[in-house]
């Protein structure tokens, strides 16, 4: 069985407790390799190397560190199939939309490659006589990030790049369903310069986290996760004086107002809907139809499932692949038979569905629900699976009304022709990021990521400026060198004469 290891001090590390965890092909069902899982002695050793490697790294001149960014970028974007089909082997999906995630976490390592503009300082000269003032932005030290099996390379890309860039040393904990692609960006780190200890990766899971969370000479935590895993490493993290973003789960809703293009609604509710097999957190989950768009949608709807070609990842022409993990297609299963249950109408069901000689393969197929209410937990649960709820109302304030009560808030959209409807709605909705006739609406890297409510812990949003500011702290300096005037002592409040 094929073994995959930690990645500590600039090398390979099988650990020291031995213990290890099994990794899937979602699309054979069948177990592909077993990842070590790190405890306390792994967090003990990546820690250390990471500290040691700080005090050097931080000292390194921006140019530098810049320099193996751009290298770095180069061996991605020559590697990027490998690391697409690592993805897809592990996760499921389809390599295009594996491709797609590579470049978009490239978009990260290219804004880090201009660092240096966003470590910018300010200046004020003469703010008293012979004192000038400015400011400075260090890094914190050691910083780690602990990422979801859904992104397995853009999201630790959404972290490392700007933290390593800005001066830290890293430690990713990635997630335990998906962890190959981790160690191949590790090996292109090393490869493209980075000194060792830079980057470490740990693998695992609670052990792992728990132990990172609680290290005194971890400064500052990165995760992106489920929300109830992001609540906890929030409050753990910040009660250990670290400082913590944690962005956590979705339930992103898309208004159809009659008025809208019907087919390009549809298109882009079964884009978003059904892409990567529902596993994104900027996924649709609920379609909002207002008056007759709601017939008209679920029509449209039906119409392009029926399309859908269904299968392994790396198998031309599919469009959606399966689930990560068995528990994962159960539980999804499972939210279809409560959503029969519950009332709502079935009009696609993707229970049934069998992939010729794939038949182990964990797949559900794209689901349709209409006429789903709020109080169905079809409705209010993150279901992450490919199942759209289609929910009916007659007004758009409804609808408005109705996202801002949601827990969560981390995308939404609204399809509309009507400039004054769409206005509205960028401006009164409680979310975080927004499409209008956009369905995934993912900010772009020198913009930030982050959602709002239950969908983020923590006031700094992740990558572009915000991640800049979250991975270095700001010292403000007040200094005096030309001709000293001597005052004497002066037990007052220093004022600016
Ligand atoms: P998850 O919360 O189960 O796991 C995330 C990470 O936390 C993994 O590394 C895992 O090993 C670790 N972990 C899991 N349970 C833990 C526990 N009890 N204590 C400590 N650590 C634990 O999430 P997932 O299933 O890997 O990913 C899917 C979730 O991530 C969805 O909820 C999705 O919406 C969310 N997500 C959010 C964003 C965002 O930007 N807001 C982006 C991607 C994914």
């Amino acid at each position: 069985m094929r073994r995959i290891h930690h990645w500590l001090d600039g090398r390979l590390s099988e650990g020291v407790s031995g213990a290890t965890g099994p990794v899937f092909n979602p699309a054979t069902g069948e177990q592909a390799a077993e990842v070590a899982y790190g405890g306390q002695a792994e967090v003990d050793a990546a820690v250390g190397s990471a500290l040691a490697a700080f005090e050097r790294w931080r000292d390194s001149s921006i140019g530098t560190r810049q320099g193996v960014m751009f290298a770095f970028r180069e061996l991605v974007a020559a590697r990027r199939r490998e690391l697409a089909e690592a993805i897809t082997a592990e996760h499921g999906k389809t390599i295009d939309d594996a491709l797609g995630e590579v470049q978009r976490g490239l978009e990260v390592v290219e804004f880090a490659c201009n660092i240096g503009h966003l470590l910018k300082g300010d200046y004020s000269d003469q703010v008293s006589s012979g004192v000038d003032t400015f400011t400075i932005r260090q890094p914190l030290g050691v910083v780690a990030g602990i990422t979801p099996f859904n992104f397995p390379v853009m999201v630790p890309m959404w972290m490392f790049p700007i933290a390593i860039a800005s001066g830290n040393t890293f430690i990713l904990k990635p997630s335990e369903k998906d962890p190959s692609a981790s160690v191949l960006l590790a090996e292109m780190l090393t490869e493209a310069g980075l000194p060792d200890g830079v980057f470490n990766v740990v693998h695992g899971s609670r052990d792992a986290v728990e132990a990172l969370i609680a290290h005194p000479g971890v400064s500052a935590i990165s995760f992106v996760g489920s929300t109830p895993v992001a609540r906890h490493i929030y409050e753990t993290g910040t009660r250990n004086g670290k400082r913590v973003q944690a962005l956590g789960g979705a339930k992103n809703h898309m208004i159809v107002l009659p008025d809208a293009d019907i087919e390009l609604a549809a298109d882009a509710a079964v884009s978003a809907g059904y892409g990567s097999a529902g596993e994104r957190c900027m996924a649709i989950s609920a379609v909002v139809g207002i008056g007759k768009a709601g017939d008209e949608l679920v029509e449209a709807t039906a119409a392009r499932i029926e399309k859908l070609s269904v299968g392994p990842g790396d198998q031309p022409g599919v469009e959606m692949g399966p689930l990560v993990t068995r528990e994962h297609m159960e539980r999804v299963r499972s939210y279809i038979e409560a959503g029969v249950s519950q009332g709502a109408r079935l009009v696609a069901d993707g229970r049934d569905l069998v992939v010729p000689g794939y038949e182990g393969g964990f797949f559900v197929g794209p689901t349709l629900f209409d006429r789903v209410t709020p109080d169905m937990t079809i409705y209010q649960d993150e279901i992450f699976g490919p199942v759209l709820s289609t929910v009916r109302m007659d007004h758009f304030e409804e609808a408005i009304d109705l996202i801002n009560r949601n827990p969560y808030g981390n995308g939404t959209a609204v399809f509309t022709n009507d400039g004054g409807a769409a206005r509205k709605f960028q401006r009164e909705i409680q979310v975080g990021m927004v499409g209008i006739n956009v369905p995934i609406p993912v900010p772009l890297s020198y913009y930030s990521f982050g959602g709002w409510k239950d969908s983020i812990f923590g006031s700094h949003a992740i990558y572009g400026p915000e991640g800049v500011h979250f991975y270095t702290r700001q010292k403000v300096v007040i200094s005096r060198w030309a001709d000293p005037v001597h005052r004497g002592v002066d037990l007052g409040f220093p004022t600016h004469g």
